[in-house]
């Protein structure tokens, strides 16, 4: 840009560039709109038991049709919320949402996903305590999950931020375990009380017995340290098989159901015959 050539740099105007932040800035903005009329849904995926198939808990997943576009996903939007700060008070109403689901569905547990961005507030987690008490719900039925990204840049303040929800009651889970640099050594450094394995991981088992015998080895150090550990992204009956006899203690993916709105949760409280006989099936093709 010109700018940039006022400094007496050599740069080429790229209108497509432009562009790309033209449409970011709109992204903002009608994010910006969307969060304020309070448009931003969550839906829930189903966490089953990995031995009996049984939904225990949900995780909430923000979304947003945006008006006059249709859906955006929240790998776009929730980039956008954490550049531009907007990611406290969407945070705060995911959280808001999902706490008072979580009030209707006793028998539950519920997970849902902090970015780093939050803990910059100084009132944080006195606003997270404050939705608590509003939704009247036990924190100890909530996991709050977080990826590495906060425990390498800033290992202190993460260490600080978790200790405080930790406080709280809340549990907190390291996801997107192995799509990254994290490692086993980070459960017991930071206190994590959960271990979420990435779909990556999950779906290079398809590729053989290697990456079977790796993931084996990673469960079996978490579990070794106390840590239970969550499989996403599981997709196949044949994942879920090996998952299940590696350790894992809890699976969620499309397998058992995709993110989904709070009536077809509560249809799947009602009958869940289906993640039974599932169940009963791979128990069958396990042995
Ligand atoms: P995540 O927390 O790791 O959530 C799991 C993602 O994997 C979800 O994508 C889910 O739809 C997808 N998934 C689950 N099972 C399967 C499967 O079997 N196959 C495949 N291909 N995908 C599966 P989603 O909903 O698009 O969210 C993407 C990411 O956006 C989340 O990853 C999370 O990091 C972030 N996110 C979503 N909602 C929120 C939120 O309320 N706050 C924050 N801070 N981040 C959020
Ligand atoms: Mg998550
Ligand atoms: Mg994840
Ligand atoms: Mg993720």
């Amino acid at each position: 840009s010109s700018k940039d050539g006022g400094r007496g740099r050599w740069t080429f105007y790229d209108p497509q560039m432009d562009e790309a932040r033209e449409t970011r800035n709109l992204l903002e903005l009608d994010l910006r709109a969307a969060i304020a009329r309070g448009e931003i849904e969550v839906v829930y995926q189903p966490v089953v038991d990995a031995k009996t198939f049984a939904l225990v808990s949900v995780e909430a997943l923000a979304r947003w049709n945006r008006r006059g576009h249709g859906p955006v996903s929240p790998d776009v939007f929730i980039p956008i919320a954490e550049a531009s700060g907007l990611i406290d008070q969407l945070g705060l109403c995911v959280l808001r949402r999902a706490l008072f689901q979580l009030s209707q569905w006793p028998e539950l547990k519920l997970s849902v996903n902090v970015s780093p961005g939050q803990f910059r507030d100084p009132a944080f987690v006195d606003r997270v305590a404050e939705v608590f008490d509003e939704a009247g719900i036990e924190p100890g039925r909530v996991v709050m999950e977080m990826t590495e990204t906060y425990f390498i840049q800033s290992p202190d303040r993460a260490r600080q931020a978790l200790e405080r929800l930790k406080g709280l009651g809340l549990r907190i889970a390291l996801d997107d375990f192995g799509a990254g640099f994290s490692s086993v050594g980070y459960l017991r450094q930071f206190g994590f009380d959960r271990m979420k394995i990435d779909r990556s991981l999950v779906q290079s088992l398809d590729r053989g017995h290697r990456a079977v015998e790796m993931l084996q080895a990673t469960v079996a150090l978490a579990r070794s340290l106390g840590i239970p550990v969550t499989a996403e992204g599981v997709e196949t009956e044949q994942q879920a098989v090996i998952l299940r006899i590696a350790g894992c203690d809890q699976l969620q993916g499309y397998l058992f159901g995709r993110p989904q709105s709070p009536e077809d949760i509560a249809a799947l409280m009602v009958r869940p015959m289906e993640l039974r006989a599932k169940a009963a099936e791979l128990a069958f093709a396990a042995s």
